[in-house]
């Protein structure tokens, strides 16, 4: 694994001018903000149906599943922190505002005061540790890059209608840097993809990730700097950002690609006034071995990945132009579940770098980014040592023995 610097990273990644990306673009939002999209499919949630296969469908995996997700969604619509907060949110601030009692609880003034901040190296160091202290798995620093912050913002008004609010979205220059953590999902429940078990895994890293986010947050807070939450993708693109603070290398399949993790990794960003040290990019191989790889692509049930060389061309509106990646068609991925009614990731799953956090698959990782080589027979053997292969969901629940980590 190399260190880049940064005028490294740019000449690999970023060969045209890069726009600022509209949020009303991405798939979240278009589901509700895009005249096209709309009624295109009835049921967008994925929630799903029970089925009449049991395994991995149950009444007990959908509650596992759930159940995971649930401070998910609430904490990432309650965000207060963001530049533009979600209609919902400002009600309850204001509700919240006219207790002093209550918002007491939600954040603490302290009249002003700074930590002192003259040895960022020092602050760094802690930041980093009450980062992995809440919950994070990695956490990596970069200077914030003003091109992956969106144009505008596109919320869902409060009510049935179906208005949005859509506004031009500045983060004042004081915030200089961007805190970018990754949260990662169990190797062992993700191989039950595409069951709600499966599911499960993904969805107890996102809501790990919306809480510590928050809590880092309030933490910075605490310190007397500014703080943005910006969990969920929900202020700017955290792909980039992630390979900038030195936490992996884009894959084919869209995802950041860890050292440890793979890509079972949720990503959050929390952008900040504090001054801090930065983290350089890393280069393990991941480009050259995805050129080679293809498995994500050949596996996607719904077509969505790339089988071409990396390019600088969108497939449609729903992705950014100028950085040089395999642009995935999020459309056909956002609906793909939605119309089968289960979680999916397979992309994840079948991932050669999708492997435990062991010295066995640290040496084959370390073989994959030096002996080039080699990289045919590690795609010949990982198929036939049946990596990614969904693991039956039969008598899960009499077998399961809840491990944390793997
Ligand atoms: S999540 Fe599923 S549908 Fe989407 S890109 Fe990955 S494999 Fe394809
Ligand atoms: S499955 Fe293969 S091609 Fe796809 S991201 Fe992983 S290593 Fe790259």
């Amino acid at each position: 694994m190399r260190k880049l610097e940064m005028e490294e990273w740019e000449k690999k990644y970023i060969i045209k001018e890069i726009k600022r990306f509209d949020q009303i673009n991405t798939m979240t939002r278009r589901v509700y903000a895009d005249p096209a999209m709309k009624g295109s499919l009835e049921d967008w949630s994925s929630i799903g149906e029970f089925k009449e296969d049991p395994a991995g469908h149950t009444q007990k995996d959908y509650a596992l599943r759930w159940s995971s997700r649930i401070y998910h969604a609430v904490i990432s619509i309650l965000n207060m922190s963001k530049p533009n907060p979600s209609p919902l949110s400002k009600v309850i601030k204001e509700t919240m505002a006219s207790s002093a009692h209550t918002l007491s609880y939600t954040y603490r003034s302290l009249d002003g005061l700074k930590i002192d901040t003259s040895d960022p190296e020092i602050i760094t160091r802690d930041l980093k540790k009450a980062a992995i202290f809440y919950g994070a798995d990695i956490v990596g620093i970069c200077k914030l890059d003003r091109r992956w912050i969106y144009s505008h913002t596109c919320n869902k008004e409060v009510g049935e209608s179906d208005a949005v609010e859509y506004k031009p979205q500045e983060i004042h220059d004081g915030f200089q840097y961007a805190v970018v953590m990754g949260f990662e999902a169990n190797y062992n429940m993700l191989r039950y993809l595409t069951t709600q078990i499966g599911g499960a895994a993904q969805d107890l890293a996102s809501a790990r990730m919306t809480i510590t986010s928050a809590l880092v947050t309030a933490f910075i807070r605490n310190l007397g700097f500014q703080a943005i939450d910006c969990t969920i993708d929900d202020v700017a693109i955290t792909v980039p950002m992630a390979m900038q603070a030195g936490l992996g290398d884009l894959g084919r399949h869209g995802q950041l690609i860890t050292p440890r993790f793979g890509p079972r990794v949720r990503l959050s960003l929390v952008i900040t006034d504090l001054p801090l040290v930065t983290d350089s990019p890393i280069d393990f191989g991941v480009t050259e071995f995805c050129e080679k790889c293809k498995k994500c692509a050949e596996r996607c049930p719904s077509e969505a990945i790339s089988h071409e060389d990396r390019t600088t061309e969108p497939v449609n509106i729903s992705n950014s132009t100028g950085a040089l990646k395999w642009p995935m068609d999020a459309e056909k991925c956002r609906m793909y579940p939605a119309k089968v009614k289960h979680p999916c990731d397979t992309c994840v799953v079948v991932c050669p770098y999708n492997k435990p956090d062991t010295v066995f698959h640290r040496s084959v990782r370390w073989l994959t980014d030096h002996v080039r080589w080699g990289d045919p027979l590690y795609i010949w053997a990982d198929d036939l040592l049946g990596y990614g292969n969904p693991k039956p969901a039969d008598n899960f629940w009499e077998k399961w023995k809840p491990v944390r980590g793997i």
